[in-house]
């Protein structure tokens, strides 16, 4: 079984479309929150994101700011633009799928959140030290977080229970070993350094994360966000993938 791993595409309709090509067949997709946010395409996304098959999604930051369950005061002026605009933009029919989404989903060996599974909306898995904190936060063997934009694993240690930190090398096939949580990157505006698509397949039958790294057409974003006058500093983000 293929399950297709996805997070923080933030409304960036080509890079989702190049992850959904690239990732080809899968049977399940798990989106990890932040389908809005920043980017220039939010029904797009939202839209296709609605019709993936045997979907789970789950509530991002972004998506609950668009919502007004968090108050847009918390974001930085440039994304609290983005926000607003985007509350302008959003059809009734997609509004309403954002106020449906949970906080947090667990699904078999896994538990699904957006930021931490201690905080599902809003704290940041940036180090070992929170990471290690975050285990006792969940149940399941795995959990998959998105939120940092940053691709990483965090292995706990039998001997310990502390958590390592490993990034994986892009287009590769890792054997999941318990108990870890894992973070596929972000679709629409990766964060390091790395301005290709990120995406993970996760093969729960045979343990696997295979992680992987899209080039898209990122100009073609650029130029949709420009038209809608979107910030310049989300705008050149792209290019340089932080
Ligand atoms: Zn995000």
């Amino acid at each position: 079984m293929r399950v297709l791993v996805i997070s923080d595409i933030h409304a960036n309709l080509t890079a989702l479309e190049a992850v959904l090509t690239h990732a080809n067949h899968v049977d399940a997709v798990w989106c990890l929150g932040d389908l809005v946010g920043y980017g220039p395409d939010p029904n797009e996304c939202i839209s296709t994101v609605r019709t993936l098959p045997n979907l789970q999604c789950i509530l991002g930051n972004h998506d609950a700011a668009v919502l007004k369950q968090i108050d847009s005061s918390a974001f930085n002026p440039e994304a609290r633009q983005v926000i607003f605009w985007t509350q302008s933009e959003l059809t009734d029919a997609n509004l309403d799928f954002l106020a449906n989404l949970p906080e947090r989903v667990q699904q078999d060996q896994v538990t699904l959140v957006h930021g931490s599974p201690r905080q599902p909306v809003w704290e940041y898995l940036l180090d070992t030290q929170n990471a290690t904190r975050s285990f006792a936060y969940f149940d399941s063997v795995y959990c998959f977080v998105g939120h940092t934009h940053l691709p990483v694993i965090y292995q706990q240690a039998q001997e310990d229970q502390s958590a390592t930190l490993f990034i994986p090398e892009a287009n590769t096939n890792i054997l999941l070993k318990p108990r870890a949580i894992l973070n596929p990157g972000s679709v629409g505006q990766p964060r390091d350094r790395d301005p290709r698509a990120a995406y993970a397949i996760y093969n729960p039958q045979e343990q696997t994360w295979e992680y992987h790294r899209v080039p898209y057409d990122v100009s073609s974003v650029q130029n949709r966000m420009q038209a809608a006058k979107l910030p310049d500093r989300h705008i050149q983000r792209l290019s340089s993938g932080w």
